[in-house]
């Protein structure tokens, strides 16, 4: 059976998702072993017209972009989403908080004019063209990357957690940051990557997007407790999740 061909694409981001696939080190061996990459200007120079698997990573900030993916969509079979930027928007989404033309000015002042510079809001893949899985995070896991990979060569729904990140928090038994004073956002943000920064002593700042079903009431009393107010929440909801309506 031929393996199903792959190709990598970026769009506007660090780069840094990607690098954690470079990243897979002896792993990558065995994906290698389901997959065939054949295009991924980040690690070979090789390009390709076709493909099965299409994985975007980067967020979509310009048309001439949404033309792109949508190009791309069309010739995918299967459309993966990779990293934060691609899933939710990422941190290129701060700029919708501002009135386009002002962001415009302020990044170009006296070339702002110039006919390639558009007014184009940040957009996350999904709300462009269709995502068949997403794969979270600032920057991605590599496990999961590849546990995702994998589901999807074998036809599997991959388990994705849909619950926020203080469950995960919880079972490790970590001093919740609240009693630091700080605010976090375990209580909206989807879990799956362990409580990575509660662990490390360090609040969450939702990089795995929301959780499906953010039980925001339960974020409200958490605050009220510790003196904080939705508004606080609302705040560092900017970062990665564009400020959502949903916790305010
Ligand atoms: S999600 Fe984070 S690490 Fe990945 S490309 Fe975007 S900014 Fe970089
Ligand atoms: S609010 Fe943050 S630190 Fe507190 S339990 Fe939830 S994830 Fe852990
Ligand atoms: S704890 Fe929050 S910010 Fe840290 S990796 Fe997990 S989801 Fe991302």
């Amino acid at each position: 059976m031929s393996k199903p061909k792959v190709a990598i694409f970026d769009f506007a981001c660090c780069e840094g998702c990607q690098l954690q696939v470079v990243n897979l080190e002896e792993e990558i061996l065995d994906l290698l072993s389901v997959v065939q990459p054949v295009e991924w200007r980040e690690a070979m120079s090789e390009k390709s017209d076709t493909f099965d698997v299409a994985i975007i990573e980067g967020s979509i900030t310009r048309r001439e972009d949404e033309e792109r993916v949508r190009a791309i969509r069309e010739r995918a079979k299967v459309l993966v989403a990779l990293g934060a930027c691609a899933t939710v928007g990422g941190i290129n989404k701060l700029k919708n908080r501002f009135a386009m033309e002002e962001v415009r000015r302020c990044v170009y002042d006296a070339a702002a004019d110039m006919p390639h510079l558009d007014t184009y809001p940040t957009k996350a893949v999904g709300e462009v063209v269709k995502v068949d899985y997403q794969v979270h995070g600032c920057p991605i896991s590599k496990k999961e990357f590849g546990y995702i990979l994998r589901c999807l060569v074998t036809g599997k729904e991959p388990f994705v957690p849909t619950y926020p990140v203080c469950v995960e928090c919880k079972m490790q038994e970590n001093v919740c940051r609240y009693e630091f004073n700080e605010v976090c956002l375990g209580p909206v943000t989807r879990a799956g990557c362990g409580a990575k920064c509660p662990s490390a002593g360090f609040w969450c700042f939702g990089c795995r997007g929301l959780a499906e079903d953010p039980n925001v009431q339960a974020a409200r009393e958490v605050m009220a407790e510790y003196g904080k107010t939705p508004e606080d929440l609302q705040g560092r909801l900017q970062l990665f999740n564009g400020g959502k309506e949903q916790a305010s």
